[in-house]
């Protein structure tokens, strides 16, 4: 039986639901939604500040609004490779207009353009101040100095106007804008060579299990190699842009609780993956339980069931199951946008589109999160969909969200989580 009880630690406390262990199974699980809420709960900026080369800066988000210096364009310039003209007079089909003079990118703009001429101007130039519009060059044809209009063009054609982008004082990147390409562009346009950023939580990866050695190792016997250290620490960089401390562990009470003590005393978050679960050797609800607080264990899910949810001191613990699919699964729809909140992220939380269904899925009374690829239109499901697949989790696109009790129809649009 589940049983609602008071967290202990009385900074935190909290009412949550604790699977009964005795009994080696779950029951009363949270629903996905409700793990989500919970963790959303516990969550918030670490608001640890430092000032970044941008360049170093990618994935991080800003701590400040960033306001423009200055109007985009800067002032207005010719959008293509043409010939300025003065006036609607000039700019008439067939008009013969004699060529003065030339504007390129970085050269100023010149004198004003003379009646009855026409004045060559390349992409990026600044157009003199009276220029009525731009024929581009693909309308007019040149004979020795002077051009012929195949076509009429309007006023202010071709002119890229200043601040028709943004103006000055425009709020380009609100605070917790994440630093991407068009972010750094965006910085890079204001001058800023330094971006003021949170920093990124501090992340423990904890593996666990006496069958497990280094991948770098030729596993014997029941032993297997520890894969689940190399996805997440490449699941916790790529959400952070900053490597975890990686730990690898036996089945062993006090070496567990020790480790998790030691990491618990360096990072913000510790991802524990295996021994979640309520068999034997699942030390994890028993060490939380000694040690910290569990804040929920098991959702009505598929894979993830033995998720747990914790805090050890000031560190947040993310119990994963020890299946690499599970632990993948759990990684993408709980822990990166917590990772992200704590990053300061303006929008952490991750994103459901709608895709048709390429298949009939049956209900199974959890929620079913199914590895899928997106072929002609249509999710398809990936081979072997068991906890334990790995090939999988290499050749999937995204991971559709099927509901508990109602079974979805060929062609059905189902949310999904682009990977
Ligand atoms: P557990 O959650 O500890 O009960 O483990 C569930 C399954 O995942 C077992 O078959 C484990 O051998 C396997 N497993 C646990 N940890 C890892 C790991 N780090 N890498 C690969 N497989 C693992
Ligand atoms: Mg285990």
């Amino acid at each position: 039986m589940a049983q609602y009880q008071l967290a202990s630690q009385a900074a935190h406390a909290s009412l949550c639901l604790v699977d009964d262990h005795t009994s080696g199974v779950f029951s009363d699980l949270l629903s996905y939604d409700e793990a989500v809420a919970s963790i959303r709960s516990h969550v918030n900026c670490l608001n640890r500040r430092a000032n970044r080369p941008v360049s170093e800066s990618l994935g991080l988000a800003i701590a400040a609004d960033l306001f423009s210096p200055t109007d985009n364009p800067l002032f207005d310039n010719s959008a293509v490779d043409g010939y300025a003209v003065s006036s609607d007079s000039d700019a008439v089909e067939g008009r013969v207009l004699v060529i003065e003079g030339s504007n390129a990118a970085g050269e100023s703009a010149g004198n004003l353009i003379a009646p009855g001429t026409a004045r060559r101007i390349l992409t990026g130039a600044p157009t003199p101040t009276n220029t009525y519009g731009i024929v581009m060059q693909e309308n007019t044809e040149v004979t020795g100095g002077a051009i012929r209009l195949l076509a009429s063009t309007s006023v202010g054609a071709h002119i890229r106007r200043r601040g028709s982008d943004f103006r000055t004082g425009d709020c380009l990147l609100p605070v917790g804008s994440v630093i991407g390409p068009g972010q750094a562009a965006v910085l890079a346009f204001a001058g800023c060579t330094v971006a003021n950023v949170f920093l990124p939580p501090k992340v423990s990866v904890v593996t666990t299990g006496d069958e497990l050695v280094d991948p770098s190792e030729e596993p014997s016997g029941p032993m297997i190699r520890d894969t689940n250290s190399v996805m997440l620490s490449a699941q916790v960089k790529a959400a952070t842009a900053r490597s975890p401390r990686v730990r690898r562990v036996s089945d062993r009470m006090d070496m567990f609780c020790q480790v998790l003590a030691k990491e618990a005393g360096v990072s913000d978050v510790i991802l524990v993956a295996g021994g979640a679960s309520v068999g034997d050797r699942d030390l994890l609800e028993t060490a939380m339980k000694q040690m910290g607080i569990v804040i929920f264990h098991g959702v009505s899910m598929r894979p993830g069931k033995p998720f747990l949810f914790g805090k050890l001191g000031n560190a947040l613990v993310f119990g994963l199951p020890g299946n690499p699919a599970s632990a993948f699964v759990c990684f993408e729809i709980f822990v990166r946008a917590a990772l992200r909140s704590l990053g300061g992220w303006r929008s952490p939380e991750i994103n459901w589109i709608h895709l048709p269904a390429g298949f009939v899925h049956p209900a199974v009374g959890r929620e079913d999160f199914v590895r899928v690829v997106y072929n002609s239109g249509k999710l398809q499901v990936t081979r072997e969909q068991g906890s334990f697949g790995l090939a999988s989790l290499a050749t999937a696109h995204a991971l559709a969200r099927f509901p508990a009790e109602q079974s979805t129809v060929n062609g059905q649009l189902c949310p999904v989580l682009i990977l």
